[in-house]
């Protein structure tokens, strides 16, 4: 079925849009940051192109033809990754460029691959830790049919095996124990085993702060989401977690379900309840970047204001010190961090406090990495590129270990790695590479 025409989705806001977009001065400084042209080099999937066709589109008359697919689609890909806000001297607002997704795709196409009453539960911790195990089940499957390299067997290929090999290979996993994780980071840094997998906390703490984990984190990633809150501990946190939060609403505002995002606002604010200044909360800490961004627009309701976990830690600055962990990283920095919360020194000041550690930058450091949620699952070619691009360029930077802060990235990293045609670095989420520095220092003032 053809796209209706933009008016029945404009209601009335031709003015307010073009007045936006006038503010495009169409120099081009949004290009190089902008992964869908920087993967495909077609004008129309910039920022700059996306805005020109937009305005082609206001400028029709309320009965004029319908969307053109091939506008539809490259207004559609918007990854609403946010780079190029972050990079346009002019002001040029992200909603324009959600309004123009919404304007191509309103409910957004179904992704083939994946159910659209599953892609609507995404949100909740028992649909994702069902999924995580499905996954493992997967690409245990995989792995002996294929052989362990049985990703990069797959990359590239268009049969139901490679596209059931990229969704089990994107869905994001780490150490489940803390043996576990200790070991990898030994095993990697040369070190004899760690005689202790425990952080102590913080004897006094300084601050108490609410903490919302999301669902990602507690469906898929549990133990490293819990290790996080560990290294909060250490820091000098109270971390108080209130029953009855539920998703932050992100996916569901994503996927043109306003009302959904509403509802689930109003069950965390009624969950955090009256906590707040007269409780002593300084901080609602927020782990994935994507949730984040979502919170702070909650706006002045907010029981305290919202503070990123990396952010937060970094800012603590009187927590003990790391232990040596001595490895080339390379960050990626998730983009809802980067650019959606301006989080870049933050990271990079942690990581530079571990003795023994060299931080390595890849290139297109802006660029997103592909996976922007459910967008991943709405074009998973595409997805799987960019993917790929990000990991060839974690990968040449010659890191023994790669670290993201967010759950997609995580995925998505670790399913691009895994499709390179020669031996990667392994990719952890960085609460866990700080929670093993932090577990080490804390084993060294104890000798
Ligand atoms: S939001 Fe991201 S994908 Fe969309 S135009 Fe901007 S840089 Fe490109
Ligand atoms: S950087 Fe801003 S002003 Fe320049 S082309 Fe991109 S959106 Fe337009």
């Amino acid at each position: 079925m053809r796209d209706p025409r933009p008016d029945t989705r404009l209601d009335g806001r031709r003015d307010e849009l073009d007045a936006l977009l006038r503010r495009c001065v169409q120099c081009g400084l949004c290009l190089p940051v902008c992964a869908t042209w920087l993967a495909t080099g077609d004008e129309t999937m910039s920022p700059r192109g996306r805005l020109l066709l937009l305005g082609d589109l206001l400028a029709q008359p309320a009965d004029g033809p319908a969307i053109d697919p091939t506008v539809s689609r490259a207004l559609a890909t918007c990854i609403g990754c946010q780079a190029c806000t972050a990079a346009c001297p002019s002001g040029v607002p992200a909603s324009l460029l959600e309004d123009a997704v919404r304007l191509a795709a309103p409910s957004g196409p179904a992704p083939a691959a994946v159910p659209g009453v599953l892609l609507g539960r995404l949100d909740e911790p028992a649909v994702l830790a069902a999924i995580g195990t499905l996954a493992a089940v997967g690409r245990g499957a995989l792995r002996a049919l294929l052989g362990p390299r049985w990703r990069g067997r797959l990359a590239g290929r268009r049969h139901v095996i490679a596209t059931i090999g990229r969704l089990v290979g994107s869905v994001p996993r780490a150490p489940r124990s803390d043996r576990e994780l200790a070991r990898c980071l030994d095993r990697l840094c040369g070190h004899g085993e760690a005689p202790t997998c425990a952080l102590p906390a913080a004897a006094a703490p300084r601050e108490r702060v609410l903490w919302f984990a999301g669902c990602a984190a507690d469906g898929l990633l549990p133990e490293s989401s819990r290790r996080l809150r560990d290294l909060a501990r250490w820091a000098g946190a109270e971390v108080v977690q209130p029953a009855g939060t539920a998703c932050c609403g992100a996916l569901a505002a994503h996927g043109d379900q306003p009302r959904r995002a509403e509802e689930l606002r109003e069950r965390n604010l009624a969950a955090w309840g009256g906590a707040g200044d007269e409780d002593g909360v300084t901080a609602l800490v927020t782990e994935a970047a994507g949730c984040g961004v979502a919170i702070r627009g909650y706006g002045e309701r907010l029981p305290a204001p919202q503070v990123d976990a990396i952010a937060w830690l970094a800012r603590a600055g009187d927590r003990p010190p790391f232990g040596a962990v001595p490895l080339k990283v390379a960050l990626h920095d998730p983009c809802h961090a980067r650019h959606g919360q301006g989080i870049v020194a933050e990271p990079r000041a942690l990581l530079r406090a571990v003795p023994g550690l060299v931080l390595l930058e890849p290139g297109e450091a802006d660029a997103c990495c592909g996976s922007g949620g459910a967008w991943g699952l709405r074009h998973p070619g595409l997805s799987a590129e960019l993917g790929e691009r990000k990991a060839r360029h974690l990968a040449a930077t010659g890191a023994d270990l790669v670290v993201t802060a967010n759950p997609g990235c995580l995925g998505q990293i670790a399913d691009g790695l895994a499709s390179l045609p020669h031996p990667t670095p392994p990719v952890l989420p960085l609460g866990d590479l700080l929670w093993y520095a932090a577990m080490r220092g804390a084993g060294d003032s104890r000798t």
